[in-house]
């Protein structure tokens, strides 16, 4: 059965809202959307939604004590809080250098995780 659901895009900073007729994971019509990116956007959400990860990683022997860190691409959005919970598991030893690579290939995404800025050594 059809339903209407809301949707934000997030795939640029317009953030349009979009409102969908979906029938489980099919697109029937949407309207809302100020370019074509939209579409793809909700396509990804009722199929394979994906969100991109930040927070940060503790160092060791650094000026400060964590570093930010990113994924090199969207990740599913059903592992994001297993890869959260890997990198409290991990410390880096400093100097830190920008996009160091912190965990490779995260659980078989082909996305890395990867630092934001770099850190000296204290
Ligand atoms: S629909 Fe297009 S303009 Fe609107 S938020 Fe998505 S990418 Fe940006």
């Amino acid at each position: 059965m059809a339903e209407q659901r809301e949707f934000i895009c997030v795939t640029c900073p317009v953030g349009c809202s979009i409102e969908a007729l979906v029938e489980g994971q099919e697109l029937i019509e949407m309207r809302g959307q100020a370019c074509g990116r939209g579409e793809h956007f909700v396509q990804e959400e009722l199929t394979d939604p994906r969100r991109m990860l930040t927070t940060t990683v503790r160092v060791r022997g650094g000026t400060l004590p964590l570093v930010p860190v990113r994924s090199s691409a969207p990740l599913p959005q059903h592992l994001l809080m297993e890869v959260a919970r890997a990198l409290r598991q991990v410390e880096l030893e400093a100097p830190v250098q920008e996009h160091q690579v912190v965990l490779e290939n995260v659980f078989d995404t082909q996305v890395d995780i990867v630092t934001s800025r770099p850190l000296n050594a204290a």
